[in-house]
């Protein structure tokens, strides 16, 4: 079974998100699957939120560490705050963000959500990370990015949806000039118990989750990219704060790298 995107009498990856994290953007069967999952597997609750954090980590890292002035968040699901634009904008106000997801519903809060500022700083595309010649020619993308310089992307929590990642990604980072970063996250069983489980009632509600171990997720990156430290960890070890919550095995199920472009 396929769901439909945008329909809401069906389960939707973003929108049970957005319940688990105590957002109002969702529908009944969201809030049925999101129920169901959090009854297999407890530690989602904790582990969206560990997501959420590596995200701003990430981002502030890409800006402020690596120089990035250009982001590209792929599967940018609904906003919550601080999201990508604001976490970058406290080290660079000029920063320019597109937010990409393929879900109508998103798109339309994200619009809602994020103010266009600066003029034209801002664009929330929808598009299908499957079909990145269509990502790329999409107005809102070119009219805020400058490709010819570099762009930090990042794929958070979305991998896991899309069956040929490495294939993907291979191709979203091609028109990318060197210098540019890649930022992900992605589900696998080799961390929580649960999360098995988790990704066979996303499977059953129409949501099909691909899990991969460490070494198929470092598998999945272009030979352009070279990981920076600490390489392809579990997302909370992902450069964590000082003075960071410790996270329990069974309240994480992804793991998190960063790359540069060669
Ligand atoms: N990146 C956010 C949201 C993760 S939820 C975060 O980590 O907090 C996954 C998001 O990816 C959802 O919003 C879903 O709509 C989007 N998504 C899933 N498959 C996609 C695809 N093929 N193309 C674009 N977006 C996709």
């Amino acid at each position: 079974m396929r769901m439909a995107d945008g329909d809401t009498t069906v389960a939707h990856s973003a929108r049970m998100y957005d319940y688990v994290l105590g957002g109002t953007d969702n529908y009944p069967p969201d809030r049925e699957a999101a129920e169901e999952a959090l009854r297999v597997w407890p530690g989602l609750w904790t582990s969206m939120r560990v997501n959420r954090a590596v995200m701003r980590r990430m981002a502030h890292w890409l800006a402020a560490e690596a120089g990035m002035r250009q982001f590209l968040d792929l599967g940018s699901g609904i906003p919550t705050s601080p999201n990508l634009h604001e976490v970058v904008r406290r080290t660079a106000p000029g920063a320019r963000v597109v937010y990409v997801d393929n879900d109508p519903v998103v798109l339309a809060h994200s619009r809602a959500l994020l103010p266009d500022s600066p003029p034209g700083g801002t664009a929330c595309v929808e598009a299908d990370l499957r079909d990145p010649a269509a990502l790329f020619a999409a107005p809102g993308l070119r009219d805020t990015l400058d490709l010819s310089r570099p762009v930090g992307v990042t794929a958070i929590a979305v991998l896991q949806f899309v069956e040929d990642a490495a294939g993907l990604l291979a191709q979203l980072v091609e028109p990318l000039a060197p210098g540019s970063f890649l930022a992900l996250t992605t589900a696998t069983a080799e961390l929580a118990r649960g999360s098995a489980a988790l990704a066979e009632v996303y499977a059953r509600r129409g949501v099909p989750m691909h899990l991969r171990s460490r070494t198929e997720v470092a598998a999945l990156l272009p030979a352009r990219c070279e990981l920076v430290e600490p390489g392809i960890v579990p997302m909370q070890h992902w450069r964590p704060e000082d003075g960071a919550e410790p996270v329990g095995t069974e309240e994480s199920n992804m793991f998190a790298g960063v790359a540069r472009l060669r």
